[in-house]
């Protein structure tokens, strides 16, 4: 694994998922593969800029990268969930989807107001859930950055909403 190419190879497409005609990027190969894994977390952490105080992660699969780049990075991690999952008192954020809307949150004490905050997702395509991720860590009072994806769908679009937002957006995997 030593390049974009490498990293994408590691990436499987499955078909008609979760619905027909979406084409779902499944990473779950990628994390069953140690050399792929450790290079995905060397380079979030090389991409990072400055210090970080905290690395938010957008369940599920966020929560991963998150981990495993708070440890090299000397930050905390702070959960961004589905709504209703969290023991404590919240603060939530909700977002459009196709069809409906859908409402993330994270603990009102999270973070310390000015906290510098990484945001860390396996993959952004609306931009739907990050975007909403940095309203809320915004409300918080945390100042938001960066945001880094393993995978992005620039089609989509949602890595150039983010950057209007205000946000530095780094993909390893277009
Ligand atoms: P967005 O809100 O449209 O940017 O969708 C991004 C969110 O949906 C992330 O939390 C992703 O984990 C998930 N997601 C959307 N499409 C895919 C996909 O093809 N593979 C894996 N996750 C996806």
């Amino acid at each position: 694994v030593d390049d974009n190419g490498d990293l994408k190879a590691l990436i499987r497409t499955i078909p008609d998922f979760p619905k027909p005609g979406i084409q779902f990027r499944d990473i779950t190969t990628l994390l069953l593969d140690p050399v792929g894994l450790a290079r995905c977390v060397e380079r979030m952490v090389a991409a990072t800029e400055g210090p970080i105080d905290l690395v938010a992660g957008i369940e599920a699969r966020g929560f991963l990268f998150a981990a495993a780049l708070a440890v090299p990075l000397k930050a905390g991690v702070l959960l961004i969930r589905k709504d209703g999952k969290l023991p404590g008192a919240t603060i939530a954020e909700d977002y459009a989807l196709e069809y409906g809307q859908d409402r993330i949150a994270m603990h009102a004490d999270a973070c310390a107001p000015g906290a510098r905050v990484l945001l860390i997702d396996d993959l952004i395509a609306t931009g739907g859930t990050a975007r909403a991720a940095v309203r809320l860590l915004r409300k918080a009072g945390a100042s938001v950055a960066q945001a880094q994806f393993l995978v992005d769908l620039p089609d989509l679009g949602g890595a150039a909403l983010l950057r209007d937002d205000g946000v530095v957006v780094h993909a390893l995997v277009s």
